[in-house]
């Protein structure tokens, strides 16, 4: 391994693979570094949806109001884990302030922008590493139970509208059952995006991005960066076994990006909303398309050739211990909604979605050096922004305009 660089990244998760395979496409030498290797956390569970339909921050107005609802069954679609309650509090009130209306507003219009881009730069990347047979383009339901939960849902639904996402309404169990046969009747009506995609499985697509960026000359260790310092002309970046330099440094290393970030000058209000599911074996459910049960907080997709049911936000932080009776219940739900859906011999996974209260992530310069950039706190959208993240990041690295304002993403915007 060389001990000099144009670029180290700091995770391989889909965010960092993505970054690296882009700057080493541009022509740069990138080292890509993880303590755990290529999608070993958030990016290797997920549910694979690039869900480019998802376009409305979670800090909605009013939703202060309703929370505590959700919080009041401690294995409802939201919990806070008793032992972290007062340690999430900071990242509570950013939460609550961004959906203030002008806010929410300003987040709306980012995260569109955003989306937009990265819906681009999907197909482009792609193309650039030959994966379509990797990708699944079979659309996605949204279910409601009855009329009353659909009207609720309408303007959402033009917010979408409003932002070039297609979609069709259906207004029957028999309608829903033309797309996915098998759902219980009190689901009524449903919203039909059919340019949804998935991934076929999120993790084989990390690892196919990496063996793209291996290709082009890229290389990958594995090493627990423990220091990173701006110096003239370079960067170091030491790690537990050695000391390396680069010109530009991207960190990209998931919901523990809050120290890395604090020791360079930033306190960035970055946390965690862990996730679980379950993954079936081959056979569970005949599934036509990536379902969601918004409602209820999870989803029921394709991972491989096995069925995954999972969603759910708990407020737990990085260290307190899984609570896999959330992925159980979820389980349950799944079993209940959809009737024919074999539940037996599952694995159950948590995973740390790197989450900014404002629902927009950080793709940012370090407050105190253009050689260190930040790419990191998309939540629940890390697959479906990455090759967008990773243009932006080429753009910043390059000096180049890039296609949408990225004001909206700093590091220093609280
Ligand atoms: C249940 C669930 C379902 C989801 N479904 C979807 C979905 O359908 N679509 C979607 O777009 N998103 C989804 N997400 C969100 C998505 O998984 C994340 O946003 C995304 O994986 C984040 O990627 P990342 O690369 O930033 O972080 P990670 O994948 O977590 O990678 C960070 C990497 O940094 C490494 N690291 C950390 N510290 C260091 C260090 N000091 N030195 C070296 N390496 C370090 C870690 O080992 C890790 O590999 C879901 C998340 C969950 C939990």
């Amino acid at each position: 391994m060389k001990q000099s660089y144009d670029v180290i990244v700091i995770g391989a998760g889909i965010i960092g693979v993505g970054a690296g395979l882009k700057l080493q496409q541009e022509g740069k030498q990138v080292l890509l570094l993880d303590s755990k290797g290529v999608a070993a956390e958030t990016s290797a569970g997920n549910a694979g949806a690039f869900a480019f339909a998802d376009v409305i921050p979670l800090a909605t107005p009013g939703i202060m109001r309703k929370a505590p609802t959700w919080l009041l069954d401690p294995l409802g679609p939201l919990s806070i884990r008793p032992a972290y309650g007062l340690k999430i509090l900071p990242w509570m009130l950013h939460f609550w302030r961004a959906s203030w209306k002008d806010r929410y507003a300003a987040a709306l219009k980012a995260q569109a922008d955003l989306m937009a881009l990265s819906k681009a730069a999907l197909e482009r990347q792609i193309e650039g590493v030959n994966g379509e047979h990797l990708i699944r383009r079979e659309g996605q339901l949204q279910l409601y139970e009855g009329a009353a939960e659909f009207q609720a849902a309408m303007a959402s639904w033009e917010v979408r509208k409003a932002h070039g996402v297609q979609f069709e309404f259906l207004d029957s169990p028999e309608a829903i059952a033309k797309i996915q046969p098998g759902i219980d009747p009190r689901f009524t009506h449903a919203g039909y995006t059919p340019e949804w995609k998935n991934v076929v499985d999120p993790k084989t697509w990390t690892e196919h991005l990496a063996n793209a960026f291996i290709a082009l000359g890229g290389n990958i260790a594995n090493q627990k960066v423990t220091a990173i310092t701006p110096q003239e002309g370079h960067v170091s970046v030491e790690s537990d076994t050695t000391v390396l330099r680069s010109k530009h440094v991207v960190i990209a290393t998931g919901a523990w990006s809050k120290s890395l970030s604090a020791d360079l000058g930033d306190s960035v209000p970055l946390d965690t909303e862990r996730g679980y599911n379950t993954t079936l074996p081959a056979g569970a459910f005949e599934l036509k398309t990536h379902v969601t049960f918004s409602n209820h907080g999870f989803v029921v997709t394709k991972a491989g050739e096995g069925i995954r049911i999972g969603g759910a936000v708990e407020l737990g932080g990085l260290h307190l211990a899984p609570n896999y009776k959330r992925a159980d219940l979820l389980l349950k739900k799944a079993k209940d909604f959809l009737p024919e859906l074999n539940i037996e011999n599952g694995t159950p996974w948590m995973g740390f979605r790197p989450s900014m209260p404002d629902s927009l992530p950080v793709i940012s310069f370090a407050k105190n050096s253009q050689q260190v950039l930040y790419a990191f706190g998309h939540g629940h959208l890390g697959l479906t922004q990455s090759a967008g993240t990773a243009e932006l990041i080429a753009d910043m690295i390059q000096g180049r305009d890039p296609d949408i304002p990225t004001q909206p993403y700093r590091a220093q915007r609280f």
